[in-house]
C-alpha cells in the first residue's frame, strides 16, 4: 500500500502556525514512509475562498520546503459530489430538511434551555411527500443532512489518541448541502479522502467529532475508512489558544528574519517526547517522525524558543544555504568570519559593513592614539596575509609591552568601531591590509 496523506487548507486566509504544523507532519509522514503528500484546496466556498489565498499558501508551503507531489481543488470536483450524492439519496442516507437557520436556532436554544444536548432532533425525517411538495411549491429548497446509523458505536483506533468511541445518537445528522447548492465541509472532503486513495488522515483534535461522522460517510460510500491521527492543538506561552497563534504565519516569520528550517524543526517536535534541536537538515526530522511520541496535552508554541532555535539554525546554515541572501563581495570566507555573530540573517549586513567599511571609530584616550600610531607604523611593514592580526600584535606588544585587553581593545574598535564581534584573526585578513591602514590613519589624525 503506498501511504498518501493530505494538507486539506481553505484558502479563505492565510496559513497560520498552526495549520503549518499540521502541513509538516502529513508531509514527514509521507516522506518517512516514501509516500505521497497531497495538496488539497477546500475552496468549495466560492465567496470566501481566494486566488490571491491560494497562492499564498502554494508560496508558504514552498518557502518552508513542504513540496506537494500533487495538487487537487474540490471546486473542480461539484461534479464527483453531485453523483455520490446521488447515490446516497436513492440508499435513503441522506434526507432534505427545509428548517429555516432562525428555526434550528430556537430548537438549539429550547433544547439548551432544558439543560439537553443540542442534537438536531431529525424532525425532518418525519415530513410527508404531501409536505415536502407543499414546501416545494411554495419555493423553498431543501438544504440535505446525512443520516448517521444510530444502531452501532463508532469506534477507530486513532494512531495519537488511541481507542475512541462515539455514539452516533449523540450526534446531530451533519447538513451536508445547503440551499443554495453550497457543499459544507464534511461530505466533500470523504469522497476526495476515498477518490485520492488517502491512506492517512492527520488533523487537529478539534476534527474528532468530523472523524466520527465521516467514518459512516466512508462506509455508506462503500469504502473503508483511512487511518487517523488527530494531534493535541497548538496553544501560546499563557497555555491557551491565543488570537496571536492565529495571525501567526510565514510573512510574521519572514519578517522576524526566522529560518524555515528553525520553523521545521520546532514544530517537528514540540508536543512531542522527542527533544526541540537544531536540526537543519529535514530528513533527520523525518527519521524521527512517529506519532506514537505526540503527547495528548496541548504543544506549546513558544516564541522565544523559536528565536533562540533560529539563531543556531543560522549558525550551522552552510555558504551554499544562504549564498543567494548575502552581499555580491561575500563569499565562503567571508560568511564563515561572520556566521558565528549573527543573530539572524538581519544581522549580515551590519557585519558585512564592518568588514567593507565604512566604520565609526569611537574616540580614544590620548595614550590610545600614541598607541595605535605605532599600530599603524607596524602593520606598514607588514605584508598582508592571513597571520596579519598574530603578526600585528605581536609586534605591538613587543615594542609597547602592551597585552591583553589595552593591547587588543583599541585595536578592534579602530579597526571595526565595535568592541565586539568576530575573531580578528580571521576578520583582519577579511578586511584587508591597505582598508586597515586606512582606518588606522583616520583615526590618529
Ligand atoms: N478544510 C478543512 C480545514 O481546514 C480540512 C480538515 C481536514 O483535514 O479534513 O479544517
Amino acid at each position: 500500500m503506498t501511504i498518501k496523506t493530505r494538507f486539506a487548507p481553505s484558502p479563505t486566509g492565510h496559513l497560520h502556525v498552526g495549520n503549518i504544523r499540521t502541513a509538516l507532519h502529513n508531509w514527514m509522514f509521507a516522506k518517512k514512509q516514501g509516500g505521497t503528500f497531497l495538496l488539497r484546496l477546500d475552496d468549495t466556498d466560492a465567496e470566501r475562498s481566494k486566488e490571491d489565498y491560494v497562492d499564498a499558501i502554494r508560496a508558504d508551503l514552498a518557502w518552508l520546503g513542504l513540496i506537494a507531489d500533487e495538487e487537487q481543488r474540490q471546486s473542480a470536483r461539484f461534479d464527483r459530489y453531485a453523483e455520490h450524492l446521488a447515490k446516497l439519496k436513492a440508499d435513503g442516507r441522506v434526507y432534505p430538511a427545509f428548517e429555516t437557520a432562525q428555526e434550528l436556532d430556537l430548537k438549539r436554544k429550547i433544547q439548551l434551555g432544558r439543560g439537553k444536548p443540542p442534537i438536531y432532533d431529525r424532525a425532518a425525517l418525519d415530513l410527508t411527500p404531501e409536505q415536502i411538495a407543499a414546501f416545494e411549491s411554495e419555493g423553498r429548497k431543501p438544504h440535505w443532512r446525512f443520516k448517521l446509523d444510530h444502531d452501532k458505536p463508532i469506534i477507530w483506533t486513532d494512531l495519537i489518541r488511541g481507542e475512541q468511541n462515539f455514539d452516533p445518537a449523540l450526534l446531530s445528522d451533519p447538513v451536508i448541502l445547503r440551499e443554495d447548492g453550497s457543499w459544507l465541509y464534511m461530505l466533500p472532503s470523504a469522497i476526495d479522502d476515498i477518490e485520492m486513495e488517502i491512506t492517512h488522515v492527520v488533523r487537529g483534535e478539534d476534527h474528532v467529532a468530523n472523524t466520527a461522522v465521516q467514518i459512516q460517510m466512508f462506509e455508506a460510500l462503500g469504502a473503508k475508512p483511512p487511518e487517523f491521527a488527530h494531534e493535541a492543538l497548538l496553544v501560546g506561552t499563557e497555555g491557551k489558544l491565543s488570537k496571536r497563534l492565529g495571525s501567526l504565519g510565514v510573512s510574521s516569520f519572514r519578517e522576524k528574519k526566522i529560518e524555515p528550517q528553525a520553523i521545521v524543526a520546532l514544530l517537528a517536535r514540540i508536543g512531542t517526547s522527542d527533544p526541540v534541536e537544531p536540526i537543519v537538515d529535514a530528513e533527520q526530522l523525518i527519521a524521527t517522525f512517529d506519532f506514537a511520541r505526540f503527547g495528548r496535552a496541548p504543544a506549546r508554541f513558544d516564541e522565544e524558543e523559536l528565536v533562540q532555535l533560529n539563531q543556531k539554525i543560522v549558525h550551522l546554515l552552510d555558504y551554499a544555504d544562504v549564498k543567494d541572501r548575502l552581499p555580491d563581495a561575500m563569499d565562503a570566507d567571508g560568511w564563515a568570519v561572520i556566521r558565528p555573530n549573527l543573530h539572524d540573517m538581519g544581522d549580515v549586513d551590519q557585519w558585512w559593513q564592518v568588514v567593507t567599511g565604512p566604520i565609526a571609530p569611537p574616540e580614544f584616550s590620548p595614550e590610545d592614539r600614541e598607541f595605535l600610531a605605532i599600530a599603524h607604523k607596524k602593520l606598514e611593514d607588514l605584508e598582508a596575509s592571513s597571520d596579519l592580526w598574530k603578526a600585528l600584535t605581536g609586534a605591538l606588544k613587543e615594542s609597547t609591552g602592551r597585552k591583553g585587553k589595552p593591547l587588543f581593545m583599541p585595536l578592534r574598535q579602530a579597526l571595526t568601531g565595535l568592541d565586539h564581534g568576530p575573531d580578528m584573526n580571521v576578520l583582519l585578513p577579511l578586511i584587508g591590509r591597505d582598508e586597515s591602514l586606512k582606518r588606522l590613519a583616520i583615526t590618529i589624525a
